[in-house]
């Protein structure tokens, strides 16, 4: 068995606002990155290679807030968080507050495997991916009009695009499960629109937007990153299997129904565990997600079917 999810985060616009050429794109989106993290796992890839192209596919794309067409600080500035596990070792690697690498997810694999730390951040994080021979953009490769637009709504006041709210904000990931029977995670983000500069949320904090375990399961999350953080959601749900004796699907459930609502937390998680079953929950009022099992037609999907 070996299997693929990924999401391209839960700020979704409302249904009503969502305009059918839209829905076109986003859905176009997931499924080239569907098809890049799937075609390494056919090939016999592992876990990691396939979370880490599915998600260079989604940074890259300009309607995901990750990469090109991240949100904008409160000040009009890009800072990329990022973080990647490996279910087999349990390694992992993480960057916050990177300005000018193309591919933050990368740069997160490099500190796992090139480094002897977990988290590198801001200027560090580029010091180093320097060392490693890493891309650099300009500030400005990152700059979508639409983006911009939300962010002037925002220091406009708009009260739909408050912190409180979620549809400025989204986060792209993948969990998968490879031939061999290993999993990973890997999470990558533009964070919130209007975020306090040098804010950092889930997605790159090891157990709360990204873990991965063979053990038990593999995650990645997105949505209001401070609740996510307070739950530790990623290895909350993994240790609901390796100790609580749930399935994937309750542990998640559990987690996003229950737990994040009781935290004022929205948002939701994609889940694969060591048989390749596929959970993907949230409690938006959407989440762009995608996934594929091994002999099964691809699904792509947005708002609750
Ligand atoms: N979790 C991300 C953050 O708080 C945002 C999101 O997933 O929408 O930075």
């Amino acid at each position: 068995m070996f299997a693929l999810a990924i999401h391209g985060g839960a700020g979704t616009l409302p249904r009503a606002e969502m305009s059918g050429d839209m829905e076109r794109l986003y859905r176009a989106g997931l499924g080239e990155a569907l098809k890049a993290g799937y075609s390494v796992l056919e090939s016999g890839g592992t876990a990691l290679d396939a979370v880490t192209d599915a998600v260079v596919m989604l940074e890259d794309h300009a309607l995901f807030n990750a990469g090109h067409g991240a949100v904008f600080t409160l000040d009009g500035q890009i800072e990329l968080d990022a973080s990647i596990m490996d279910g087999a070792t349990l390694k992992a690697g993480a960057v916050c507050g990177v300005t000018h690498i193309k591919n933050p997810v990368e740069l997160a694999r490099a500190v796992m495997e090139h480094s002897d730390y977990v988290m590198l951040s801001g200027g560090g994080a580029e010091e180093f991916a320097l060392t490693r021979g890493f891309q650099f953009v300009p500030r400005s490769y990152f700059y979508t009009a639409a983006r911009w637009r939300q962010l002037e709504r925002i220091r406009g006041g708009d009260a739909r695009l408050s912190p409180l709210t979620i549809s400025h904000v989204g986060t792209v990931g993948a969990v998968a499960l490879d031939r061999r029977g290993r999993l990973a995670a890997a999470t990558s983000t533009g964070g919130m629109t209007g975020k306090r500069y040098q804010r950092i949320g889930d997605s790159p904090i090891i157990g709360a937007g990204t873990y991965a375990d063979d053990r038990a399961c593999a995650v990645s999350a997105t949505g209001h990153g401070e609740v996510f953080i307070r739950a530790a959601v990623a290895h909350d749900i993994c240790a609901r299997l390796r100790f609580g004796g749930r399935s994937l699907a309750q542990a998640v459930r559990e987690v996003v129904l229950e737990e994040l609502p009781a935290l004022g937390g929205e948002g939701g998680v994609i889940a694969i565990d060591g048989q390749g079953r596929i959970a993907m929950e949230f409690n938006s009022e959407g989440m762009f997600r995608a996934s594929r099992r091994a002999g099964e037609e691809p699904r792509v999907d947005i708002y609750r079917s």
